[in-house]
């Protein structure tokens, strides 16, 4: 067993993909809306997140509070998921970066939104072997009030983590729409959808037998 549970990327090879609907018709908690990938849900038993630090010296109030709402953020999903933090975006499977994602034209109209998440499905070499990996960028904007910069970070990384789907239901963290209150903390439904999810068969994490090109 290695003792550094996030060794760096060596080489790294991006793979086309896309999110699909499940096909499964009945699942606990919002599980059946899950979008899912041809080699399986995109899950890790261990995940290495690396959070954008500040770029200078001494950061402002709104790097501050960001730094805080992310870190608030993770320690939610640090109570169900194994996690490690690293140093160098180069060890991570999940970057936070702090940045205001671009707006996104939907149909006529120009849309903004307090965060995003992109997924990519990715063969990487690590200590001279290869896996097949989720590899996620996770944008969460600075520029929103405290309450909802952490609900933000909290739902965004759901998605980072595996849950890239909604949940109808306004009192759970991955709601499409919340209530007035923003939702902090894992729900009991959250918590089942995980549970479910992170039991799936799936091809992340696993050794890719043949070199890839
Ligand atoms: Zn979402």
């Amino acid at each position: 067993m290695s003792l550094d549970p996030c060794p760096p990327v060596e080489a790294i090879h991006v793979l086309e993909m896309s999110l699909d609907r499940s096909a499964v018709s009945s699942a606990p908690g919002y599980g059946s809306v899950l979008a899912t990938t041809s080699f399986g849900p995109p899950v890790l038993q261990h995940w290495c997140v690396w959070l954008e630090p500040s770029d200078h010296q001494a950061p402002d109030r709104w790097e501050r509070r960001w730094t805080l709402a992310l870190e608030t953020a993770l320690s939610v999903w640090e109570e169900v998921l194994p996690i490690t933090r690293v140093k160098s975006p180069n060890r991570a499977h999940i970057q936070i970066l702090q940045r205001r994602p671009p707006r996104r034209r939907i149909g006529s109209q120009w849309r903004a939104s307090n965060g995003r998440s992109r997924l990519q499905v990715v063969e990487v070499q690590r200590l001279g072997q290869w896996r097949l990996e989720p590899r996620v960028e996770v944008l969460v904007s600075p520029e929103l009030r405290a309450s909802v910069l952490e609900a933000t970070a909290v739902h965004e990384l759901g998605h980072a983590f595996g849950i890239w789907g909604h949940s109808p239901q306004p009192d759970d963290v991955m709601a499409i729409h919340q209530n007035q209150n923003p939702v902090l903390k894992l729900s009991k439904r959250d918590r089942v959808t995980l549970n479910w999810l992170y039991q799936r068969i799936t091809d992340f994490g696993q050794l890719i037998k043949t070199n890839p090109k």
